[in-house]
């Protein structure tokens, strides 16, 4: 590894389960509903569960979900780095920020405050260890990343009638998964100056950092397995992940 020799950071997972998940179409939240036997948020929780890199999880749920997400899934399954759950936002952006401040108010620890942060979306349920420590290596050298991977498909802009304006080179072009990994401070001051303003428009937390930090944000290797459980044949291909282990 080319980046700084030093200890190993502390490094605190973000988990975000407060999405109303109305792509899916069904009652229960996406995080919720079941493969294999258990439920979507499992399967990412357990995974920075086993990690060695991985010392604290807060978990971002729904307003008035925390009893039943501490009973139904982090005593049932034994979570015992879940260190805090609270209640969310209205917007993704406001779940993270819920999150940042339980470590910005001391709720962990102070190395936590020193080290580095992951926000993960818990609908994604196929995040693994060599994610983690990929992340981990390229947070170490940068500040700030993202997991992603380049784009199979082209992709083109279109104007508001949805005529093609633009298409980007293809060999530029990635699709951005998470985790999203920070140096805590970096990304709790870029969430600071950008929950001020009337109008945000971000859907993930580099744009936060893009935005409101002179700090460029690296991309590293996801996986194309680290999809996002969004719709219902994203459930169909979960299933079937699960089933080839
Ligand atoms: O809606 P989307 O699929 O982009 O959500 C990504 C992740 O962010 C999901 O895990 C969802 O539960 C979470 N989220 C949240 N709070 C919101 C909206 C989304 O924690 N207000």
């Amino acid at each position: 590894m080319a980046g700084k020799k030093s200890e190993k950071k502390h490094c605190t997972a973000i988990i975000l389960s407060a999405g109303q998940g109305k792509r899916m179409g069904t009652s229960v939240q996406k995080q919720y509903l079941e493969i294999q036997g258990k439920p979507v948020i499992y399967y990412s929780l357990k995974a920075f569960e086993d990690s060695g890199i991985i010392d604290d999880v807060i978990l971002v749920v729904g307003h008035g979900q925390e009893d039943y997400v501490y009973d139904e899934i982090v005593r049932k399954y034994g979570l015992a780095k879940v260190r805090a759950i609270v209640p969310g936002g209205k917007e993704r952006y406001d779940s993270v920020w819920q999150g940042l401040k339980i470590i910005q108010n001391g709720a962990l620890s102070e190395a936590a405050k020193n080290g580095y942060v992951y926000i993960h979306d818990g609908a994604r349920p196929f995040v693994d260890e060599e994610i983690i420590e990929r992340a981990y290596i390229t947070v170490n050298m940068y500040r700030a990343c993202v997991a992603g991977v380049p784009s199979k498909d082209t992709i083109k802009i279109v104007d508001e009638d949805g005529f093609a304006v633009n298409t980007p080179d293809r060999r530029l072009v990635w699709n951005v998964q998470t985790p999203q990994v920070f140096e805590t401070g970096l990304i709790t001051e870029a969430y600071f100056r950008m929950m001020q303003k009337k109008s945000i428009q971000v859907t993930d937390d580099a744009m936060a950092v893009e935005q409101e930090m002179n700090v460029p944000v690296k991309l590293f290797e996801g996986s194309y397995r680290n999809i996002k459980i969004t719709t219902p044949e994203d459930l169909e291909t979960a299933n079937s992940f699960l089933k080839k282990k």
